[in-house]
């Protein structure tokens, strides 16, 4: 786990307007960010920046103390948690989990010692015989999130992941997501358009509009001084 120092990124795309223009975000070791703001307001390719899927025009990001600007993502340690959980419907729990220590070319033990650390933590232990296609939305979201824990990242990222979900599920996964955030203290930055997420998850809310940090607040300031 480590802290995220976001400073002075600037993204342009062609001669436009920047995209990102001049973000500084000091993200605590643990801390859970989001980045709210409409449609078009940068967050998307702030938080790609992060991931490294996005070149940075100017700035620096640090994750710990070291810059890893020019690092490529596979460098990053982070583990983004992708829109439609990016699970293999062909395998079951356990080697969804193990995916990442299997490509690392892990012995054995070791990945299985290492996949029933992250399903006990995630509740899954019941589950790690079976296929993606049999489990819930929020089963399939931890199945997510402990590909993420077993590669031991520094940091998840989330985009926007519960935007394809109806309302009630929505409500079921925000709890889940705060919960198990709380419980593995990592650091987490996550991307929404939603209020109802924005003000409900995190320790803090960055604000975005055209590109500017409009505010970095807890969502109480917020809530006492929109
Ligand atoms: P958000 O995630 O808040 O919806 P984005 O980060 O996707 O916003 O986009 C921010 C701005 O950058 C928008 O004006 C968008 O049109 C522009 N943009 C995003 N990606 C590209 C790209 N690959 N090329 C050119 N412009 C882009
Ligand atoms: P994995 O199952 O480990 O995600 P991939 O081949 O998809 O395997 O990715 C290899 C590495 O590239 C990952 O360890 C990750 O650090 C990085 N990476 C690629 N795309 C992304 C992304 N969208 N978000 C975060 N990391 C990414």
């Amino acid at each position: 786990m480590a802290a995220i120092t976001i400073k002075n990124l600037v993204k342009k795309y062609g001669d436009g307007f920047p995209a990102v223009n001049d973000v500084s975000i000091d993200i605590a070791d643990g801390e859970f960010v989001i980045l709210v703001g409409p449609s078009g307001c940068g967050k998307s390719t702030l938080l790609r920046m992060i991931v490294g899927l996005e070149d940075i025009t100017s700035g620096d990001l640090l994750i710990g103390e070291k810059r890893v600007n020019d690092l490529a993502p596979r460098e990053r340690n982070l583990a983004m948690v992708f829109q439609n959980y990016a699970l293999y419907p062909h395998l079951t729990v356990y080697e969804n989990i193990a995916f990442p220590l299997r490509l690392a070319k892990m012995d054995n033990s070791e990945v299985d010692r290492l996949v029933r650390d992250a399903s006990s933590t995630l509740e899954l232990d019941e589950h790690l015989e079976r296929k993606p296609g049999n489990l819930s939305g929020g089963q399939r979201q931890r199945v997510a999130m402990g590909r993420a824990i077993v590669r031991q990242a520094d940091a998840f990222l989330f985009d926007e992941p519960l935007s394809n979900l109806d309302a009630k599920l929505r409500g079921q996964m925000r709890t889940e997501i705060a919960r198990l955030q709380k419980r593995l203290g990592i650091t987490t930055v996550y991307v929404t358009h939603d209020q109802t997420e924005a003000m409900t998850l995190g320790d803090r809310v960055a604000v975005l509009k055209r590109g500017i940090l409009q505010q970095l607040a807890t969502p109480r300031e917020l809530y006492e001084n929109p």
